[in-house]
């Protein structure tokens, strides 16, 4: 943050208090003793605005603040040395990376992960049941031993086709049911969770999201071995018939109507 953003800086932070109740742990600010030194820390206004702005859609789309700050309970964000991670997110707090910046897409991800976690990670659950999937690292790890998975016997492996996408084959057991956007060795229902909501953010939309889930979904047309747009190469083909929607249609997915039935409030959340 540079010194003459600091009142910019202020109002922003007052404003995503009083709108979302999300506090930002300021990293910069004027020196003490001395406040004519300053110190930068590792926001800068770019990131304080796409924080904003990307929570002003996931409140539109939740049908307004209370409802967000009703979802939410109150999250803090601070900036954090969290490894490779780009976030991390646990109830009521969401870290981003002190190493690189982040995209209005992982803004989405993390706080699908808190608003989950909020609810004592219910929702993920909810959202495996509702699209028949179930968790069973035993099955996983059978198939993976009887060389039924796109993987190594042990985890993946650096070759396409192999990298661990199929139902069951990745870390967690995870046996997704219907279509998500994709799958690798980290998927489990958290994760899918926090997709299926940033994909119902950007799916079909016109916003800092929408090109990114457009992209996940029209990989799977692509010829096999091809470059993707996140630079992946894979068995398109191969994968298509998991991942690829009715006539390409996310919305035809059981994500995205879980999580269209979600924020319109025709679900019980437990
Ligand atoms: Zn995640």
């Amino acid at each position: 943050m540079q010194r003459n953003d600091y009142q910019y800086a202020q109002a922003k932070l007052d404003q995503l208090k009083g709108e979302y109740q999300v506090d930002i742990l300021a990293d910069w600010g004027h020196g003490n003793p001395d406040p004519d030194e300053w110190r930068p820390g590792t926001w800068t206004k770019a990131e304080l605005d796409r924080l904003h702005s990307t929570l002003c859609l996931v409140s539109d789309l939740m049908g307004g603040n209370e409802k967000f700050v009703r979802n939410l309970g109150g999250v803090t964000v601070r900036k954090a040395d969290i490894g490779s991670h780009g976030g991390e997110a646990l109830s009521h707090r969401v870290s981003f990376s002190t190493r690189r910046t982040f995209s209005a897409w992982t803004v989405v991800h993390e706080f699908a992960h808190a608003w989950d976690a909020n609810h004592g990670w219910r929702l993920s659950r909810q959202l495996e049941r509702f699209t028949g999937g179930y968790t069973s690292p035993l099955l996983a790890l059978t198939k993976r031993l009887l060389g039924l998975a796109d993987c190594g016997r042990f985890g993946p492996e650096k070759n396409p086709g192999r990298y661990g996408r199929r139902p069951g084959c990745n870390k967690a057991g995870y046996f997704y049911g219907d279509r998500p956007s994709g799958s690798n060795w980290n998927f489990n229902r958290l994760e899918d969770f926090a997709e299926a909501v940033a994909m119902y953010v950007g799916w079909g939309r016109d916003n800092e999201l929408s090109q990114h889930a457009h992209n996940r979904v029209i990989r799977y047309q692509l010829p096999d071995l091809e470059k993707d747009p996140f630079n992946v190469v894979d068995r398109w083909t191969y994968y298509s018939r998991h991942f690829y929607p009715e006539n390409g249609d996310y919305t035809k997915t059981k994500r995205w109507q879980f999580v269209d039935d979600l924020v319109c409030g025709r679900l019980q959340v437990s």
